[in-house]
């Protein structure tokens, strides 16, 4: 089970910004601007490369919850998604999320 499954069940804790029947948000323990929060589906959705046609509607209210979460959080300024896919892609947890990343201006390109 993913660290991300524990926090869906409850079972360690985390700073919870929104939840619904799909999905929760939550703040990153090691955030890496003034506002990063984690978007994930509660279906336990190993990666992109792991979405089925089954996933669509998943997919397309996780993002529409970007800018929901992203207002919630108080981003006017405008912020930053990422989903890091696969080892190469940087990805440490496998359970699908969105990095929304926000607070100061971000530089582009990333690394
Ligand atoms: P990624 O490297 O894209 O898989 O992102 C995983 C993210 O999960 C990292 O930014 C970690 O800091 C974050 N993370 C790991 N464990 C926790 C946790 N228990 N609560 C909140 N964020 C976590």
């Amino acid at each position: 089970m993913t660290i991300f499954q524990k926090i869906i069940n409850r079972e360690i804790p985390a700073s919870i910004v929104h939840e619904d029947d799909l999905c929760l948000a939550f703040r990153d323990v090691n955030p890496q601007a003034p506002v990063h929060v984690l978007l994930i589906p509660k279906k336990p959705i190993v990666s992109l490369d792991h979405l089925t046609p089954d996933d669509a509607t998943l997919c397309g209210h996780l993002l529409q919850m970007v800018p929901k979460v992203a207002a919630l959080l108080g981003l006017e300024g405008g912020y930053r998604t990422v989903i890091n896919t696969g080892v190469h892609g940087g990805q440490s947890v496998f359970h699908l999320h969105i990095h929304i990343l926000g607070g100061r201006p971000l530089d582009w390109p990333p690394g």
